[in-house]
């Protein structure tokens, strides 16, 4: 490679696509390990054929065959029976050092780097190391860089790490060797240290013949734990994170037979004179990158993050709202789905209403909603279709029980008075669901979300939120004159929200931060906040304060939560639209009434 193509390809590494695969340093390993191999072959078998074909020609003779002594026929049952046996009592042991690893080709891997979505960062950075590992040559001797040999990708579950990784290892043309820290435990002792030598052993070999090789540990805290003090935990702790810290400095050791031939070397040069001694070859580079996975990268033994090991880290957020959009876009693309969802708005609020949601889940919903399509005998899904399957999701499958009469009344208004209320107040939210089917332990359920994504909440909106919670109570109260005991979920979280304002937010009469207190472990900020009397009674005071609200705004608006309670008794779910337009109804018929009841 001439200087001017290795400085093309500096420039290269540092830019965020993928470099071009035929001028890498791996790709030229690979034709030199190739060629190698193609002249091994010939440098075997030519003698051998050469020797095979001058016999045939002397002796005009065919392959000699195998011939048993009648001697060697006693023997050969008792013979056959121990080979049985040896393999038998040995072949666990053998196996159960072997490495774990799952291989993949890259022509077996079919995610490319256009396959992650919502998460650009991530990629950029990956796109970056991948070129690094790709150019590693390049790197060292134009610049004298060393390539980074281990990274770790940390993040909760089902946010892509291994998706990346894949990508990494496809979009690079090299091996992609996954293994699950789990898969590393052994029931013999030492065996767990002889399998993680193995993989990286697998590692070496697959790099040295195909250019590189990148190895996955998925959750690697399992075996790169901080090590407690000894004797604390067992060989599975303190002894793998001593073989992990080996194997990851031990990447240039040479192959067996380099190994010896070198010692063939030193024997030789022990009888040479110094002018006259052997050169030995160094150690070939074994282009390998490690992949760590962790949700818990602060559990992990600080040895094995230090500068030259898991040294570098890629944190795998929770998708934002413009990238849950991208992720739902690009699934959305491949599954069939109804016109209505190809609107920007609906996808905008699909975006809105998955906060939380990693890219599996994401996924994992969609499918849901295709199942559900299926139930009702489509072919594709709608919008009802995500919402069955979030609701499914999060709170449970809806449960066909039979209500008395006055229950499912009653149940129908406090859902009702809750909708009415978040109607009312909920400025900037939401309604999606409002519903008296039974759901694990809910009778009925209003879900109602962010129409935009927040990361903080003014006091007025945590007051909000309050007054929806007491909208239930309010409501049955009003009709029935006294709540039922429905009202104790609502309560909990009336309560948790009161006291968050009181105790931590400075939101009370105190600027006191009772989260700061340390209280001993077990106690909550609720408890804490009502172990003091004066927080109490402020808090009681807000709670008080906001049914006052809530009841004030539900005298009001009594006919927008008859106008809900009657559609819910006819219909028993109201999804999205469906709410505000029974709303819109119900306000219409009330202008009309007021009108003429005042002509
Ligand atoms: P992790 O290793 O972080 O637990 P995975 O990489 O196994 O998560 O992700 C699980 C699945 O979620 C992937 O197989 C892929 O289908 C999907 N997925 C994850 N992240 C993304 C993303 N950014 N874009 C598209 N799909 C994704």
């Amino acid at each position: 490679m001439t200087t001017e193509q290795g400085r093309a390809s500096l420039r290269a590494i540092g830019e965020s696509s993928v470099l071009e695969r035929a001028v890498t340093d791996v790709a030229r390993s690979r034709e030199r390990a190739r060629r190698s191999r193609l002249r091994t072959v010939a440098i075997v078998l030519l003698p051998i054929f050469a020797l095979l074909s001058a016999r045939a020609i002397v002796t005009r003779a065919g392959l000699p065959g195998l011939h048993l002594s009648s001697t060697d026929a006693r023997f050969a049952p008792a013979v056959v029976l121990i080979v049985l046996l040896a393999v038998v009592i040995l072949a666990p042991m053998l196996g159960a050092g072997r490495s774990p690893h799952q291989l993949y080709r890259p022509s077996e891997i079919d995610v490319r780097f256009s396959d992650v979505r919502g998460a650009a960062l991530v990629v950029d950075e990956a796109v970056k190391t991948l070129n690094l590992f790709l150019a590693h040559k390049t790197f060292t001797e134009l610049m004298g860089g060393t390539s980074r040999r281990a990274i770790l990708f940390e993040g909760p579950p089902g946010t892509g790490k291994t998706h990346v990784a894949k990508a990494m290892a496809a979009e690079g043309g090299v091996p992609f060797l996954f293994v699950s820290a789990s898969a590393f435990q052994s029931m013999f002792y030492g065996q767990t240290n002889r399998k993680i030598r193995s993989i990286f052993k697998a590692l070496r070999k697959y790099s040295r013949s195909e250019g590189g090789a990148i190895g996955f540990i998925e959750e690697i805290d399992a075996i790169g734990g901080a090590r407690a003090g000894m004797g604390a935990r067992s060989e599975g702790v303190s002894g793998v994170v001593n073989e992990l810290l080996v194997q990851l400095q031990s990447f240039d050791q040479p192959p067996v037979s380099r190994r010896l031939v070198g010692a063939l070397v030193d024997r030789v040069n022990a009888w040479l004179p110094a002018a006259r001694q052997i050169r030995k070859r160094p150690a070939p580079h074994a282009n390998i990158l490690v992949i760590g996975a962790t949700n818990r990268a602060a559990d992990l033994d600080p040895a094995l993050v230090r500068p030259g090991r898991f040294d570098r880290k890629i944190y795998f957020d929770l998708p934002s709202r413009a990238g849950r959009r991208e992720i739902l876009d690009y699934y959305l693309a491949k599954k069939a789905h109804e016109d209505q969802l190809d609107d920007p708005v609906a996808r905008d609020s699909l975006a809105a209403m998955t906060i939380g949601h990693s890219p599996v889940m994401l996924e994992h919903l969609l499918d849901e909603a295709l199942v559900w399509a299926l139930r009702r005998g489509a072919d594709r899904l709608s919008w009802n279709d995500i919402q069955q399957a979030k609701m499914a999701e999060q709170i449970g499958l809806g449960n066909p029980v039979e209500y008395t009469d006055q229950e499912r009344t009653a149940i129908a208004t406090h859902e009702a008075g809750h909708a009415t209320v978040a109607w009312l107040v909920g400025k900037g939210r939401t309604l999606d669901v409002l519903s008296i089917v039974k759901r694990g332990a809910a009778l009925g359920l209003l879900l109602h979300s962010d129409s935009e994504e927040r990361f903080t909440r003014t006091k007025s909106e945590i007051e909000a939120l309050i007054q929806i919670a007491f909208g239930g109570m309010v409501a049955e109260e009003i009709f029935f004159g006294a709540a039922g005991s429905g009202v104790a979920g609502d309560l909990k979280a009336a309560t948790d929200a009161a006291c968050q304002m009181v105790g931590s937010l400075g939101m009370g009469s105190s600027l006191i931060s009772l989260d700061a207190v340390d209280a001993g472990v077990g106690r909550n900020l609720v408890t804490k906040v009502l172990a003091s009397d004066h927080a109490r009674e402020e808090v009681e005071e807000v709670l008080r304060l906001m049914k006052a609200v809530a009841r004030e705004m539900l005298r009001e608006h009594r006919h927008v939560v008859v106008a809900l309670r009657d559609a819910l008794l006819e219909r028993h779910e109201l999804v999205g639209g469906a709410i505000l337009d029974v709303i819109a109804h119900a306000a219409d018929v009330e202008t009309t009434e007021t009108a003429k009841a005042a002509s």
